[in-house]
């Protein structure tokens, strides 16, 4: 793991929240419109800790364990912080995912909506979810395709009772992310949801300019990392690519 000066964390984070507000001013979007999410895989509480000092409060991880070996310190520290799961979710983690998290990004089939609408009612906690996209149709990629999302939506709310609040989407790498946030817009304004949740490191601004209104980034803010094999062996299958 490299090591991180926290004088350098604060100031990744600085500029990328002045990013944002640039963007979202050049854009003609409202200022705070926008809402970031710093991406905190793979790094410790150590690293994350400076990140909080600094003021961020809203923080993304991809693995349900990995999160909840890290994340309930950090809110004993601190009590405001809000965490969102931007990973795929098995549904035998449905429980610790509705206990630990304050948002769902990965929501994509039948399946977990059940084991979501279940823990949500057992538990009376109700994160924000987001139903996923896989707007490149890429086979290994987690997400619905775009033809059979709006018909999946409407069973979330009818046949599972839940609440969907936007859609989240991850562009092929080495494509331009523009036709991909741009399709993922559209979509959310013909289903009728209001949050769009798109744009990492490499693109988010091009995502605020096509309407993001939160945006994950982790590699701008917490600097690079190590490969994913060597940070934490994969314990949830369907990890997908980024
Ligand atoms: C890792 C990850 C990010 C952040 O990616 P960076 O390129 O480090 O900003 C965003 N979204 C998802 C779903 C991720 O897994």
């Amino acid at each position: 793991m490299p090591d991180i000066l926290s004088d350098d964390v604060q100031t990744r984070l600085s500029s990328v929240l002045a990013r944002i507000r640039a963007k979202e001013a050049d854009a003609a979007r409202a200022a705070g419109s926008v809402r970031l999410i710093a991406v905190s895989k793979t790094f410790g509480v150590d690293e994350i800790r400076p990140v909080i000092a600094a003021g961020q409060r809203r923080f993304g991880e991809n693995r349900v364990q990995e999160a909840q070996a890290k994340w309930p310190l950090l809110r004993q520290e601190c009590a405001d912080l809000e965490l969102h799961l931007i990973g795929p979710l098995q549904s035998n983690k449905a429980k610790e995912a509705v206990a630990l998290f304050d948002a769902i990004h990965t929501v994509d089939r039948d399946k977990i909506a059940g084991a979501l609408a279940g823990e949500i009612e057992k538990q009376g906690r109700a994160p924000k979810l987001f139903v996923q996209v896989n707007t490149g149709l890429e086979p290994q990629k987690a997400g619905i395709a775009p033809r059979e999302a709006a018909e999946f939506v409407e069973r979330c709310r009818a046949v599972h009772g839940l609440a969907i609040d936007g859609l989240m989407c991850i562009p092929p790498a080495g494509e331009a992310s523009g036709p991909h946030f741009a399709l993922l817009a559209k979509m959310a304004a013909e289903i009728g949801v209001a949050e769009l949740s798109m744009g990492m490191s490499g693109d988010f601004e091009t995502a605020i300019a096509f309407g993001a209104t939160y945006v994950r980034v982790g590699g701008a803010i917490f600097g690079s990392r190590p490969p994913i094999a060597s940070a934490v062996a994969p314990d949830e299958p369907g990890e997908q690519a980024v």
